[in-house]
């Protein structure tokens, strides 16, 4: 049966990805030693406050430089699924992301949120909450710092197990996310009862908005949506001024791209936020 298995995933790989079996094993050896020789690291995508344009949290994105090429997210969380490392992984994005924010808010940024990305590998793991409080423990990091993005296709699974689970993490302090929404089928009715707190457009449709005349009715029926279920909504991958301008008229409150920064690093975060945030007052 797992050969069956292997031998589909083989086809499937082959067809849709220009992938093969050789390569994608080999890709699984390297990532591994790649995060054994600490050559992963994280960086932050500002998240902002279209109204008064500060930065209120960020993004984690795992990023790997193997031999000075980069190598997407894209292309290697898929292997990291595959070969169960995500869950190593996983742990350790999570523990980076706790670090931060405790290093933030000994600088004076106490309410700053760091958004981490959680695979439904990780996600469907028995231990997952108890992997959760003991990294908020061990790192002492305020939960209400910390948001775990989920995509859609994820909110839409085994409704009973999944609205639990979101209730225990939802208990910690801990905020949810649906990621890349619009992408997905779920129904009005199914996110009711989901605890969660927050949408993210996917950027296909922000990136649509200036593109039609009706380009802009998906981002507004998300905004419409966020606001009847008394949800936060942020845009992804926000590129240019008309963009921000048009989704800050729809009632859009978070936004995230290029437009108001990359991806940072650690010390690169530190000094961007100089110019772009206040520190709260003690
Ligand atoms: P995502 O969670 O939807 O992340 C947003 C992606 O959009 C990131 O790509 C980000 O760099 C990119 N982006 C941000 N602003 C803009 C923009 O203005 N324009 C454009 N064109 N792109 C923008 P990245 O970092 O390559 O990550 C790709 C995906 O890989 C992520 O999509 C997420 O699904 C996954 N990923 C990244 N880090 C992790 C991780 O630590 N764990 C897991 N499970 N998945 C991760
Ligand atoms: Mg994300
Ligand atoms: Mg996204
Ligand atoms: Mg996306």
């Amino acid at each position: 049966r797992a050969k069956l298995q292997q031998r589909a995933g083989h086809l499937y790989f082959s067809r849709s990805m220009g992938i093969d079996i050789s390569e994608r094993v080999n890709m699984m050896h390297a990532l591994r030693e790649a995060f054994e020789e600490r050559q992963l690291y994280v960086v932050y995508q500002p998240q902002i406050d279209m109204l008064t344009r500060t930065a209120v949290g960020a993004e984690a994105l795992l990023r790997w430089c193997n031999e000075g090429v980069m190598i997407s997210p894209a292309r290697f969380i898929p292997i990291a699924e595959y070969s169960g490392l995500i869950i190593e992984l996983g742990e350790w994005v999570l523990r980076q992301a706790c670090l931060e924010t405790v290093r933030l808010k000994r600088r004076g940024f106490d309410h700053f949120m760091i958004s981490i990305n959680v695979s439904q590998v990780q996600f469907r793991h028995p231990q997952f909450l108890s992997m959760l409080k003991r990294t908020l423990s061990d790192t002492e990091a305020s939960p209400h710092c910390i948001e775990l993005e989920i995509t859609e296709s994820m909110a839409m699974e085994d409704p009973d197990a999944l609205t639990a689970l979101l209730n225990q993490i939802t208990a910690t302090g801990v905020s949810i996310a649906i990621d890349d929404f619009g992408t997905g089928f779920s129904s009005m009715s199914h996110l009711q009862k989901l605890n969660v707190d927050r949408l993210k457009i996917d950027r296909a449709f922000v990136t649509e908005i200036t593109e039609s005349a009706r380009g802009s009715s998906i981002a507004e029926a998300i905004i419409q949506l966020g606001r009847n279920l008394d949800l936060d909504v942020i845009a992804e991958g926000v590129e240019n001024e008309r963009q921000a301008t048009i989704l800050s008229e729809l009632g859009c409150a978070y936004g995230q791209g290029y437009l108001y920064a990359m991806p940072l690093t650690s010390d690169e975060l530190d000094e961007w936020l100089q110019q772009h945030a206040q520190p709260a007052p003690h």
